[in-house]
């Protein structure tokens, strides 16, 4: 364990403040930062504890229907809240498929889309190269143990994955990060929230040095939605590929689909191509469903142990698709 200097925010005005100084990170509920500190992947000089900010909680809904989560709130709480639980079941479900009940009560919803990859070479005490660890390095799972890897927008630089559930849900629900900074907050698409690898894998999400998230804005309710985790054991584990979709349905028709993966790349992934075939089909038409995700899965690219991933992920979309055709408001 690194030291480091310790401060608690009175308000966001003052994280931001302090947030500026260099080699400070925020603290949510802590439950990844502090393995970062402790396995040596970061060491802030000073960590600043934002996890009393009374400004950054509750859940409220937006005059054009939406909601607004704000970002200290424990992924418990959301999962548990009656509106997203309504109007919102993909993200609820996400969540309830996260970590484990102690974690979610402790970890917020503004802290788990930050969180960093699972690559075995990443998060090892004895440091192997990696080009997210040590920039220039290498990649050792470019040519190693990459089962679990990137199928989608990877480099040599880097195949790992961003394992977030909620990440995935939330980009399926065209959510938006919104943030604070000191010279001046933005609203972040939720697919832009994170950078695909390419010759920078370190550099990981588009936020700013010191830049806040105070809080996710989802446009509208998602009532046929569903999200499918395909994991080693069904509980207290990552995903291997996860899949999360929201349907507009008039009667047995998708108007709209949306359509992310996760486990599949450094983001979210979405399926944008498909969701455009799709739109007009039979929601039940498997054929239909089988060529319109084709087309996305033809830029997706197999790593020496992973090609596996390929029709997993295929399937647990198409799946996926099912559960949320299924899913009654
Ligand atoms: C054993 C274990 C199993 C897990 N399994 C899963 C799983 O299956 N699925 C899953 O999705 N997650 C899983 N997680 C990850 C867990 O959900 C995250 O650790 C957690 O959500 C991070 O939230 P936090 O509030 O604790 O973040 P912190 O640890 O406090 O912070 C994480 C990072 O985000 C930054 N940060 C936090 N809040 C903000 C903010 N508002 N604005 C800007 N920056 C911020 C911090 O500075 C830090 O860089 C697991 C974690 C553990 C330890
Ligand atoms: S995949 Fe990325 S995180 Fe893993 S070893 Fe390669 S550079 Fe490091």
């Amino acid at each position: 364990m690194q030291t480091f200097g310790y401060g608690r925010a009175a308000n966001v005005h003052q994280a931001l403040a302090e947030g500026m100084a260099a080699d400070t990170a925020f603290l949510a509920g802590g439950t990844e930062l502090l393995n970062w500190l402790r396995l040596g992947i970061t060491a802030p000089a000073r960590v600043i504890d934002i996890s009393r900010l009374k400004e950054l909680e509750g859940i409220e809904r937006l005059p054009n229907g939406g909601l607004r989560i704000g970002a200290l709130m424990r992924l418990s709480d959301v999962a548990q809240n009656a509106d997203v639980a309504r109007g919102y079941l993909v993200l609820a479900q996400a969540i309830l498929k996260s970590a484990s009940a102690q974690l979610r009560n402790l970890a917020t919803i503004g802290g788990n889309p930050l969180q960093k990859t699972r690559c075995a070479y990443f998060r090892a005490a004895d440091v192997l190269p990696c080009n997210k660890r040590q920039p220039g390095s290498g990649c050792t799972a470019l040519h190693g143990l990459n089962d679990r890897h990137a199928i989608f927008g990877w480099s040599e630089g880097c195949v790992a994955t961003q394992p977030s559930d909620p990440a995935v849900a939330l980009s399926a629900l065209d959510a938006v990060y919104v943030t604070e900074h000191r010279d001046g907050g933005r609203r972040i698409e939720a697919e832009d929230l994170h950078r695909l690898p390419g010759k920078t894998p370190h550099l990981e999400t588009t936020l700013r040095e010191g830049e806040l998230i105070v809080g996710i804005e989802i446009p509208e309710a998602a009532p046929h939605s569903a999200y499918l985790k395909i994991r080693e054991r069904e509980s207290y584990e990552y995903a291997t590929v996860s899949a999360a979709v929201a349907l507009d349905l008039e009667g047995d028709r998708i108007a709209r689909a949306r359509i992310a993966l996760g486990s599949v790349a450094a983001r979210p992934w979405r399926l944008r191509e498909a969701e455009r075939a799709l739109a007009g089909a039979a929601v039940h038409d498997s054929t239909v469903i089988r060529e319109a995700l084709a087309v996305s899965f033809a830029e997706a690219r197999a790593l020496t142990h992973n090609a596996y991933k390929i029709p997993l992920a295929k399937a647990a979309a198409a799946r996926a698709i099912r559960l949320a055709a299924e899913a009654r408001p």
